[in-house]
Order: structure tokens, then C-alpha cells, then sequence
């Protein structure tokens, strides 16, 4: 069957009143982006829906792109008919032929934007249920949860007709909640922490503490892979990468072990906070799950937060390792996560950091250091990259894995 649009209907910004036009308008510019590789498509956005008329694209490839923006709730691809029942009837049946299996429920479900119509909703899904009784006597009408619907939309230009609809990925456009800074290591959880701020509409860009010689170019290729890995669900996103070798060698030297730990989560989220004022970030996203190691303990969290008054959103906090790792997987981030470089906490990590540190003991031993130099020092040594989805920043996963084995 050759689909002549996609349908789209919106996910929660229906409800958002008179915010409706901000949430259509950025939805639109980001379905823009994510079909940019598809020329020929014409994409309208309405109050109500958007409509992508396919002109000749492949819809299984635009439907692929579709599903990864956030702000949809649902899409249809439909066939436009000519105002003329003869030709709906002859659509409809080979719709149906080719979508309906032998003996399954259905129902007609018709719309109307187009008030000067013949037929009204009650009419269509009449005439269309009787034509269609006749000619596929082993279909069963079924007003309550049928196995399927046929949709029809009564519209000025044309009348369009679809029978499957597809799960959107929900969520608000990303945009439209702002931007955010998101601390991204090279582990399982903060990328899903970054998916999860995408689906809530708010933009990211990353940043990413590295410590060579410590840590090697692969470890920080991977959090640059990791992030390519997130680009499709909003077209580009900024990488920050700061080095952080200075700061971890100095802490080691003078912070008691038991400290290391804290003292050197103060430092990254020092360095995080200044990057985010910077750059006009809102808040600051990472990947924390309470309880899940000595880091993350509440106390740990309480001690760490301690330098900064911006909000600090975890969106994975209350979930247990195997939620998140599930989540990984549907993402396709977590092949990526467990691939053995070494990040720069683990080189650092001392054997037995305390679970319950206390606020003025991190400032106390954080008091022997130059904080404001590290600090410095460190920003200017900054790098910033755009990557796209395309980018490709190791060998194909498998081989990289094979080596390593
Ligand atoms: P992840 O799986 O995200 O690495 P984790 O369970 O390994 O998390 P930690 O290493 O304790 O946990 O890190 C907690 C959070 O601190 C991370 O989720 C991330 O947001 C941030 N973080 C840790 N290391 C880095 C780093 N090198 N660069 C940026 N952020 C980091
Ligand atoms: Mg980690």
C-alpha cells in the first residue's frame, strides 16, 4: 500500500493551553530535523495535528525517524482518497485486504473537519460498515475494543484512511522545558538519565570530567559515542569535555582517603555549576541512584550538594540497577556502558570511601586546597564539540569488544 501521509497526533502538550502554539512550533522544528535526510516531505503543523505528506519518501523510514521525538503520542500512516465514495469504498476494501486478517474485530471511526461533506461521522461509519459487511462478511463490527480501526478523516482536500496506528515516544518536544547541564560518565545510568530529561523536553549538553594519562582516549570516546547514542531524539548536542587531572591528583594528595570520594564529587559539581551559569543551563542532570554505591548514599548526596544551590535533577534516583540497565537496553546505550575503560572515578577510587560523610569535614579538608585556582585552571582548559547521530568516534562496537576479549 502506498501511504500518501503520516498522521500525527500530539502527546501532552494538548492539555498545555495557551502554551499550544510554543509546544506545535518547536515539535515541528524538531520533526524537521529528526526527517531532515527526507527533501520531499511536506510537514503541516495544525492546532490539532501534524501532517506529513510523504510525497513519494519511503514512510517505514520516516515512521522509524518519527518514533524517536519526543511530544508525539501516537501517528497513522493514511492514504489520501478523492472526495468521491466510489473511490473511498474501492480504498477502503484494499486497506482493508491487505491490513485485516480473516475474522478479526473492527470499527469504523470517522472525523470530520470539513463541515460542508455530504455524509456527517454517523453516516460515514455507516455506509462504510455496511459497504464493507457486504464485501468482507468474516470481519466482525465491534464497537468496544476491537482488534481494529479504520480511521477516517473527512478534510477540505481529501479523505484520509489508515488502520494502524503506531506508539509515539510520548514525553514533551525537546526544547520546551529549557536546557540543562548533564553530567555524563561512561557508565549505564547517566546516559538513561539523559533520556529521560530529553523525554521531559529539556535540552542537554554534556559534560564529561577525563583524566589523562590516567584515563585513555577510548574512555573518553565512549562518552562521546555514548553521546551520539542520544543525538537522534533531538538533532545535536554539546559535549564539554574538562579535564580533570590536576584537580584529581591534587586531592589525592592532601584529602584524607575517606574524603577522596566526596571532596572530588564537590570539585565536578563546582565545575559542572560554573559551566551550566555559563552557558545559560537551567539545572544540572546526572545519572545518582540512591543507595547504590558509597557515593550515594543520601548523606553523600547532602555532602556533595553541598556547593551548589542550582537544582540538581536524578531522574534515575528511586530506580533499582536492573530498572535502569532495562532501560539501557531499549535506548541501546548498554552494550556501549559495559565496555571496560577505566573513567576517571574509578582510577581514583579509593578502596573504602565513607558511606555517611559529613558536610563540614568535606569542608574542612577541601579548605587545604587552592579550590578557586583548580577551578580555573580547569575551565580554561575546556573543549566543545557538536555531535551528531552520524559520528562516529570508535570501530564498530563488536570489533572494539573482540580486541579487548
Ligand atoms: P554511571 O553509570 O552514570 O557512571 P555510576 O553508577 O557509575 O553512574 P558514579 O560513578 O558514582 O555512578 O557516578 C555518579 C554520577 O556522577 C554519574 O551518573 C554521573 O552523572 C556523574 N559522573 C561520574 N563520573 C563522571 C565523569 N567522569 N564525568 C561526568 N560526570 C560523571
Ligand atoms: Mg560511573
Amino acid at each position: 500500500m502506498q501511504y500518501s501521509e503520516i498522521m500525527v497526533r500530539y502527546g501532552e502538550l494538548s492539555t498545555k493551553g495557551k502554551n499550544r502554539q510554543a509546544f506545535i512550533g518547536r515539535l515541528n522544528g524538531n520533526v524537521t530535523r529528526a526527517l531532515h535526510e527526507f527533501p520531499k516531505l511536506t510537514i503541516r503543523p495544525k492546532r490539532d495535528r501534524m501532517h506529513i505528506e510523504l510525497n513519494g519518501e519511503p514512510s517505514d523510514q520516516v515512521m522509524a525517524r518519527l518514533s524517536q521525538v519526543f511530544g508525539i503520542q501516537n501517528f497513522s500512516p493514511s492514504i489520501a482518497v478523492e472526495k468521491d465514495m466510489t473511490k473511498v469504498h474501492e480504498v477502503a476494501l484494499q486497506l482493508m485486504n491487505e491490513t485485516a486478517p480473516k475474522g478479526i474485530s473492527y470499527k469504523v471511526n470517522t472525523r470530520r473537519s470539513d463541515h460542508d461533506f455530504a455524509l456527517d461521522t454517523n453516516a460515514m461509519n455507516l455506509d462504510l460498515g455496511d459497504f464493507l459487511t457486504d464485501k468482507r462478511p468474516d470481519l466482525v463490527v465491534k464497537m468496544h475494543h476491537p482488534d481494529m480501526i479504520l480511521r477516517v478523516e473527512v478534510r477540505r482536500e481529501a479523505i484520509y484512511l489508515s488502520t494502524k496506528t503506531i506508539q509515539g515516544a510520548g514525553g514533551l518536544p525537546v526544547g520546551t522545558a529549557g536546557r540543562a547541564a548533564l553530567m555524563l560518565s561512561g557508565g549505564i545510568d547517566s546516559p538513561v538519565a539523559g533520556y529521560y530529561a530529553l523525554k521531559r523536553g529539556v535540552d542537554i549538553e554534556m559534560v564529561h570530567f577525563f583524566s589523562p594519562p590516567y584515563t585513555s582516549q577510548q574512555a573518553l570516546n565512549k562518552a562521546k559515542q555514548l553521546t551520539a547514542k542520544l543525538t537522534p531524539y533531538v538533532g545535536r548536542i554539546y559535549f564539554i569535555e574538562v579535564p580533570f587531572t590536576e584537580i584529581q591528583e591534587d586531592v589525592k594528595a592532601k584529602v584524607p582517603e575517606g574524603y577522596l570520594m566526596t571532596v572530588q564529587r564537590r570539585m565536578m559539581l563546582r565545575l559542572t555549576e560554573a559551566i551550566a551559569k555559563q552557558r545559560g543551563d537551567l539545572a544540572i542532570f546526572n545519572g545518582e541512584s540512591v543507595g547504590q554505591v558509597a557515593s550515594q548514599t543520601l548523606e553523600s548526596m547532602a555532602a556533595i550538594n553541598d556547593v551548589t544551590t542550582m537544582p540538581i535533577i536524578r531522574p534515575v534516583a528511586t530506580m533499582d540497577k536492573n530498572e535502569i540497565i532495562a532501560e539501557a537496553e531499549k535506548i541501546d546505550t548498554y552494550d556501549l556502558s559495559i565496555m571496560p575503560f577505566e573513567d576517571c572515578c574509578t582510577i581514583f577510587a579509593p578502596p573504602s570511601p565513607k558511606t555517611k560523610p559529613k558536610t563540614d569535614r568535606a569542608r574542612y579538608y577541601e579548605s587545604k586546597l587552592d579550590v578557586a585556582g583548580l577551578m580555573t585552571r580547569a575551565l580554561a582548559g575546556i573543549k566543545i564539540q557538536e555531535i551528531k547521530s552520524s559520528d562516529q568516534f570508535m570501530n564498530q562496537d563488536q570489533d572494539v569488544i573482540a580486541e579487548l576479549l
